[in-house]
């Protein structure tokens, strides 16, 4: 018999918008032919906070993501909507160790609200999607895509995020057929 498949936990950090969480986590399952539990959620950690940059420490989110883990085959995707950052980087969208086999994704910069705009979920949700494949695609071990349309394309500006398309080029999809 074929070894049990790990499972896919989506954990909402803080206080993350829940139905798009849900939509996310029903979403992601099948491209990672993966099954997918949801966490309750868990409280924004304040020593990820860092006061002068008013962002969190993405490193510091996915440590307390690994211990969610029941075990050690489990991936851990967080999602929040506070500003996260690197200490190389302005900010990051989303973050990933795939030694770990966790990754955090933010809204905060996908919302348009941040660009001074009307809310629009047609255009929020598709990047947060994008952002969150993208960073689990690192924790089943794909390397970034040099295809500007694949998911999988390294995509830190939002128009590029907003360009490419929500699935895998062929051969990042023939690469995860053999990785997942
Ligand atoms: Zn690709």
């Amino acid at each position: 018999m074929a070894l049990l498949k790990a499972k896919i936990v989506v954990v909402p950090l803080g206080e993350v918008d829940f139905m798009i969480v849900n939509r996310l986590a029903a979403d992601i399952g099948p491209v990672f032919n993966r099954s997918i539990d949801i966490l309750k959620g868990m409280k924004m950690p304040t020593e990820a906070h860092n006061v002068i940059r008013n962002q969190y420490y993405a490193s510091v989110l996915l440590s307390k993501l690994e211990r969610t883990k029941a075990n050690s085959r489990e991936k851990v995707l967080g999602v929040c909507e506070e500003d996260l950052y690197l200490p190389d980087e302005t900010f990051v969208l989303g973050n990933s160790d795939p030694l770990a086999g966790t990754a955090v994704v933010s809204l905060f910069q996908i919302r348009q609200v941040f660009y001074g705009l009307p809310e629009d979920d047609a255009k929020v949700y598709p990047r947060l999607y994008k952002e969150a494949v993208h960073q689990l695609a690192h924790i089943f071990e794909l390397s970034e895509c040099r295809n500007p349309k694949c998911v999988n394309y390294y995509s830190q500006v939002m128009l590029d995020i907003d360009t490419k398309s929500n699935r895998f080029c062929d051969i990042c999809r023939r690469r995860l057929t053999t990785l997942v």
